[in-house]
């Protein structure tokens, strides 16, 4: 049968267009639907609107800490309208830069929502389209928890167009979003409590760098409480919120952001036309080559529910335009050693396995830790420490994972995954020279291991 398409592509946000401009490149006939926003959540509502708002959160510190070398200033005023106004200024157009990068490669750009009617047909604005393949890749949603009053609380999405900025925040969650965002409002001058269900927050990380951010944002002056969970939220006349705690305390606010996790978008997707499957926890299920149950249908990014970020992303979309369009430069995506930073004041970065993990896989570890002020802040009264932590294999020398949390932790663990993914060992790590003096060179002069 003749399609329309050799690929369509259901989605133009990190994979998606990824996928769809490295087809087209390839050769391929390709159309992308989008129905709201170019560039999908990293661009518009995630990763760099977020990591801008983290700069502006940022400034609080510096200004605080310029005194100690001599600079003196005014009284600084923060303007949340500004920041909001410049950083639309600057998605809009990065939005330009998605729509010229599309159709500059020669994919049939269609804005509406996308709707399957077949395995191989997709109908937008009214209109059927054929497709050999087609490639969902319509990412996540945010999730917040139906508890009584849960339509006054917002998510990251409204976060980043609220009209002012709150002046007391409730932050649920201990996921990314949730340490991120507390982070932000907190620096903004926003009275910030994080409310975390559990014992400690940024369950998955290793157990020094939880206890290390947990102590940073309380020096900060951060409410972090855990156990702590909302049972209802009601309005009150004067239009602030009460939280009730499921132990009976009440906290008022102005704002409730809820950052408890992200379910897969397949809303009115019309899945049901097709064979695809779902998975227990409700994402596209995948093979290895990312085919869904239903032969011509894919699925890549946050819909399937892997790692539940862009770069992954962007890597899945790649992997399926090659497969599909130049197989002699197919290469399975590797999901070891995958690098990450939270972008919370300080930041953390981290990649490999943590401490627990490597116990749990069964590697006899040596650990190596540092915990040190760094010299930027010694001329100042910030009393922020730096934690940075080696996992090492005892039998093997191998580093399994490294750790960091400090200024710029993202920037210096992303040159470190080269190194393990390359398979560095601590005597690889001890050989290094190190660059001096920067926080960075602390991670080839840690000699000692502190636990084995
Ligand atoms: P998306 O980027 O979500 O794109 C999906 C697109 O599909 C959207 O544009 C959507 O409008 C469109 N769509 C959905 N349904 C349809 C339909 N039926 N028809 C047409 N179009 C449709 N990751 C990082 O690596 N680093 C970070 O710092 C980071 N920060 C984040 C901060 C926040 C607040 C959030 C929410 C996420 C963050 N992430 C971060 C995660 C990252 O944004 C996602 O992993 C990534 O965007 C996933 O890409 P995707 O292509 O799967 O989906
Ligand atoms: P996460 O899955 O990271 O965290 C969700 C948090 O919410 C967990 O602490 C979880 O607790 C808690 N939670 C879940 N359900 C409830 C509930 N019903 N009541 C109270 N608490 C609950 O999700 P996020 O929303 O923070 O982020 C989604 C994903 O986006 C991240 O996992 C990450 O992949 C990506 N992201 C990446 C960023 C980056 O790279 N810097 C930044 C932001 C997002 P528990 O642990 O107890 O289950």
């Amino acid at each position: 049968m003749a399609y329309e398409f050799d690929l369509f592509v259901i989605g133009a946000g990190s994979g998606g267009v990824r996928a769809a401009r490295f087809a087209a490149g390839f050769g391929a006939k390709v159309a992308v639907a989008e129905s709201r926003y170019l560039g999908g959540t990293c661009v518009n509502v995630g990763c760099v609107p977020k990591k801008l708002l983290v700069y502006g959160a940022h400034f609080a510190e510096d200004f605080e800490q310029a005194s100690g070398f001599g600079w003196s200033l005014g009284e600084a005023k923060f303007d949340w309208t500004t920041l909001i106004a410049n950083k639309d200024r600057e998605i809009n157009r990065l939005n330009g830069i998605y729509r010229n990068l599309l159709v500059n490669s020669g994919v049939t750009l269609i804005e509406g929502h996308a709707r399957l009617t077949g395995p191989n047909e997709v109908e937008v604005n009214g209109q059927r389209h054929t497709a050999k393949h087609i490639l969902i890749a319509t990412g996540g949603w945010p999730q917040i928890p139906e508890i009584p009053g849960h339509e006054h609380a917002i998510s990251s999405n409204e976060a980043f167009f609220l009209k002012e900025l709150p002046k007391r925040v409730l932050v649920v969650g201990g996921g990314y979003i949730a340490v991120e965002f507390a982070g932000i409002f907190h620096g903004l001058g926003a009275k910030t409590s994080l409310l975390y269900r559990g014992d400690m927050f940024l369950r998955g990380f290793d157990g020094a760098v939880r206890k290390h951010l947990h102590e940073e944002l309380t020096k900060r002056g951060m409410d972090v409480q855990f156990n702590a969970d909302i049972e209802r939220i009601d309005k009150q006349p004067d239009g602030s919120l009460k939280a009730t705690l499921k132990d009976g305390r009440e906290l008022m606010a102005d704002c409730v952001f809820y950052a408890t996790g992200r379910r897969p978008m397949l809303d009115n997707l019309g899945l049901e036309t097709t064979g695809v499957k779902l998975d227990k926890r409700g994402f596209v299920e995948v093979d290895d080559l990312y085919q869904s149950a239903e032969p011509s249908i894919l699925a890549i990014g946050d819909v399937i529910g892997r790692v539940q970020l862009t770069p992954v992303a962007l890597a899945e979309g790649m992997a399926v335009a090659r497969r599909l369009f130049k197989p002699e430069q197919y290469r399975p995506v590797d999901y070891r050693m995958i690098p990450t930073a939270v972008f919370s004041l300080p930041n953390i970065g981290t990649v490999g396995l943590s401490e627990e993990q490597a116990i749990e896989a069964g590697h006899k570890v040596q650990i190596f830790e540092s915990s040190f002020r760094p010299m930027k802040l010694t001329l100042t009264e910030c009393q922020e420490r730096t934690l940075m932590k080696l996992v090492v294999d005892a039998d093997t020398d191998k580093v399994l994972g490294c750790h960091m949390v400090g200024p710029e932790a993202g920037e210096i663990v992303q040159g470190l995954a080269i190194a393990l993914k390359a398979g560095a060992t601590k005597q690889h790590f001890d050989e290094t020279i190190g660059v001096h003096p920067t926080a960075a060179e602390e991670f080839v002069t840690m000699r000692t291991p502190v636990k084995r």
